[in-house]
């Protein structure tokens, strides 16, 4: 398995693109992505969205266009991506429309195989209603999207936003996971639950509490 991260767009979003014997995805469609993976002449078969927010799938429908097939766990709409938002921020280009081909399913009991991955999937709601963190046991990793950062968590200040819920997420879902799992964030650099759970001052009071 290779991982590759591209950074785009004016938000910096990070998307990932993950290569396999057995096929291609990428984690994330933000902004120039689709050109980035044409140029390297990669054939990409998935897309898996860990939430809808503008940035994260600005390039989602280029991609769809190209074949590659959709996974979020809810379907598109103008309020998952903010595009009322994204509107009165000047992005100049709204969202281009794209379906989603199939709907992610939070349970870790059923996970989902993909290009021979076996991704555990956790609803991680309070930065967006959406948010969905991948993990990948197997390679200890995880996509946390917009959930936790190298020394912050999400913002939970946007409609469907709620502080308490992410803190209660990252607490139950990823502050569970082996201290040495990588996290690939939907911004900035990678980290690891162990580093997070130690220094992240976001989740200071939450390790108290533990
Ligand atoms: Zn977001």
């Amino acid at each position: 398995m290779k991982l590759t991260t591209y950074t785009g767009g004016i938000c910096a979003t990070n998307g990932y693109l993950v290569e396999t014997p057995d096929g291609n995805l990428l984690v994330d469609a933000p902004e120039g992505i689709a050109a980035w993976v044409a140029a390297r002449g990669v054939r990409v078969d998935h897309l898996l969205l860990t939430h809808q927010h503008f940035d994260h799938v600005l390039d989602a429908a280029a991609l769809q266009a190209a074949g590659v097939r959709l996974y979020a766990m809810e379907e598109f709409s103008d309020a998952v991506t903010l595009e009322s938002l994204s509107r009165k921020w000047g992005m100049p280009d709204p969202v281009a429309a794209y379906q989603i081909d199939q709907r992610l399913l939070p349970d870790p009991t059923r996970p989902l195989e993909l290009c021979g991955l076996r991704f555990s999937l956790y609803h991680v709601p309070g930065h967006a209603l959406d948010s969905i963190v991948l993990h990948l046991p197997e390679f200890e990793l995880a996509f946390s999207g917009d959930t936790l950062f190298a020394g912050s968590i999400g913002r939970s200040d946007l409609p469907g936003g709620s502080h308490r819920l992410l803190l209660d997420g990252i607490a139950r879902h990823l502050l569970t996971l082996p201290p040495q799992t990588r996290l690939l964030p939907g911004h900035g650099p990678a980290t690891s639950v162990g580093e997070e759970a130690a220094d992240n001052p976001y989740l200071g009071n939450l390790q108290r509490l533990n």
